[in-house]
């Protein structure tokens, strides 16, 4: 046969084994043998080469060697941590760790209720029990101590939804025909957003339970779409490296290929002519934020709306933190840039109604450009025991209240509120990052990542360890995002930090002064005093753990993480 020679000896000499157990009596048998042979090493070749040239175009002939390298380093320290001796000294350093957690965590000297009451609570012991649980020690976000997390917060509106909640506290969407309000409110909540990102004609929209739902869904249509249309079966997508890491959970649950691309210095957006680099007949998305979480940054949509347009690929931009901001910021006189349906390659958005909507948890929307896309997150089962079974997302049952409450948030607060809470947060954010260039205490020593438009603000320290900064100021009852890679903090300003951010950026002056001041003092100590003391909790998890070339350590933290949060 003339393929045989392509076969590798070891291969060779299996099939010449099989060859020999039984005598060609029939020499079609054979022939066809080979054939087929020769066919699926032929593929394997075709396809390990497509990968192979692939990745070289998309990361270049360094940068494919540089990934080969810290997967290597990876690997290898993996083996280490493993060895024995390493191993159990990490894991009592994690259970070390993991107790202090518990100890700030988890009250020790509360009550502890593990089973159900033998008889049910009267009612005026459940509000007293539910009083001391609103009012356990907390970071003061009432008093505008918290970066995110409460966007709004005012008592008149939270009354107000409240109430809506009330009168729907039974209500579940599944059940248009017995909730027939819900299901009006849900399409009137999905029509409001489409109608403030600009949508044509033909556009559609689902609301979920949260901004990682919403990205979920857009992941998962895009995937459906790129096998129903293409029949892609190993789909792969490209996100800037900023990008919310909803869209790597959507990579792990759905198996997609997750391709991440730098946003550099200065303007920290994600580099386009990389993300055209890596695009390959197995591409099913494209990615960026208006704006990312870690900087407050808006990627240039404009760019990769152009992208999407010539390489006839889907394009999701990512505002769920920008939600009900962004579309205002030009109403409001701020700078802004192109981000929403007007740009022609943009094919879905996901925006947040439970950030600056303002609505309460449990809130987000998907916006298709077409009905059709649309139809690609559905689910449906028409042969169920259970009946014919359809539901838009990832759950079945929903809250109708929550979507009632959302509906009435969005009424209450309308176009004007938006656009005055648009000219309040993001002009504070501005202030604050005046404050941070023109302070003689910040100026030198803290620098603003990128060209921040709308109300997240990251900075990173020249001299001092920023992780430093973030347990200071943790100290002092903030609660700010410390970030990594690079090393920085970020603060996302709301409604209740309007409030208090002379009192943030002051403190803040305080913070760097004083680990300024320590800077100071360990230089004349000398080099014995170099290793600090008392890291903080933001200081030990990023600046030791978060520097490993394998990142198990913090991967076993953040499970026990997550464990102590269901220990009752
Ligand atoms: C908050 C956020 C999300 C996801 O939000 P959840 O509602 O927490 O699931 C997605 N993208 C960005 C940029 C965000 O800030």
């Amino acid at each position: 046969m003339p393929g045989t020679s392509r076969m590798p000896v070891s291969l060779r000499e299996s099939f010449n084994n099989v060859k020999k157990r039984r005598p060609p009596n029939n020499p079609l048998q054979v022939v066809n043998l080979d054939l087929i042979r020769n066919i699926v090493f032929f593929f394997f070749l075709l396809r390990w080469t497509r990968r192979v040239l692939w990745k070289l175009k998309g990361r270049g002939l360094f940068g494919t060697f540089a990934e080969l390298y810290t997967e290597t380093r990876r690997i290898l320290y993996g083996y280490f941590l493993r060895a024995p001796g390493v191993r159990t000294q990490v894991r009592k350093q994690i259970d070390e760790a993991l107790t202090k957690m518990q100890g700030k965590l988890v009250p020790a000297n509360a009550t502890r209720y593990l089973t159900l009451p033998k008889e049910g609570w009267t009612e005026e012991a459940i509000r007293k029990e539910l009083d001391t649980l609103a009012s356990m020690d907390h970071t003061r976000w009432e008093d505008g101590y918290v970066s995110g997390a409460v966007y709004h917060g005012e008592d008149e509106l939270l009354k107000l939804q409240t109430e809506a909640y009330g009168k729907f506290t039974v209500a579940n969407p599944i059940h248009p025909d017995v909730f027939p309000g819900v299901r009006k409110m849900e399409a009137e909540i999905v029509a409001m957003v489409l109608s403030l990102f600009n949508a044509p004609p033909g556009a559609a929209g689902v609301s979920t339970i949260g901004g990682t739902e919403s990205i979920l869904m857009a992941c998962l249509a895009a995937r459906q779409k790129a096998y129903a249309e293409r029949g892609i079966t190993e789909p792969e997508m490209i996100l800037p490296e900023t990008a919310h890491t909803a869209f790597r959970k959507a990579g792990e649950y759905f198996k997609i290929k997750v391709h991440l691309v730098a946003c550099p210095a200065p303007n920290y957006q994600v580099d386009v002519r990389r993300v055209s680099r890596l695009i390959n007949s197995n591409t099913v998305l494209l990615v960026g934020s208006a704006p990312n979480f870690p900087h407050g940054i808006i990627d240039d949509i404009s760019a990769l709306s152009k992208l999407a347009l010539k390489r006839r690929l889907p394009l999701h931009v990512d505002c769920c933190l920008g939600s009900f901001l962004v579309p205002f910021l030009e109403k409001a006189g701020f700078e802004t840039t192109p981000f929403d349906f007007r740009l022609k390659g943009l094919t879905t958005i996901s925006c947040d109604t439970h950030k600056y909507g303002f609505a309460p948890k449990g809130n987000s929307t998907l916006l298709y450009r077409t009905q059709e896309h649309r139809a690609y997150q559905y689910f449906v089962d028409p042969s169920w025991s259970g009946g014919v079974y359809a539901s838009p997302g990832m759950a079945g049952s929903r809250p109708g209240a929550l979507i009632a409450a959302c509906w009435t948030s969005l009424m209450s607060i309308g176009e004007a509120g938006y656009l005055q809470a648009c000219e309040q947060i993001v002009g504070t954010t501005k202030k604050i990052a005046d404050r941070i260039r023109d302070s003689p205490a910040l100026a030198a020593e803290l620098e603003i990542l990128g060209n921040p438009l709308v109300s997240v603000l990251a900075f990173q320290a020249r001299n001092l360890d920023v992780y430093d900064i973030a347990d200071g100021m943790s100290a002092k009852g903030w609660h700010l995002n410390a970030l990594q890679n690079p090393p920085a903090i970020h603060v996302a300003v709301t409604l209740p930090i309007t409030k208090v951010w002379e009192r943030l950026a002051s403190d803040l002056e305080e913070v760097v002064e004083a680990e300024r001041e320590k800077e100071r003092v360990r230089a004349v100590e000398g080099k014995k005093a170099k290793g600090k003391a008392t890291a903080g909790d933001a200081a030990a998890l990023y600046g030791v753990a978060g520097s490993l070339p394998n990142k198990s350590i913090v991967v076993d933290l953040a499970k026990g993480f997550l464990d102590l949060c269901y220990k009752a």
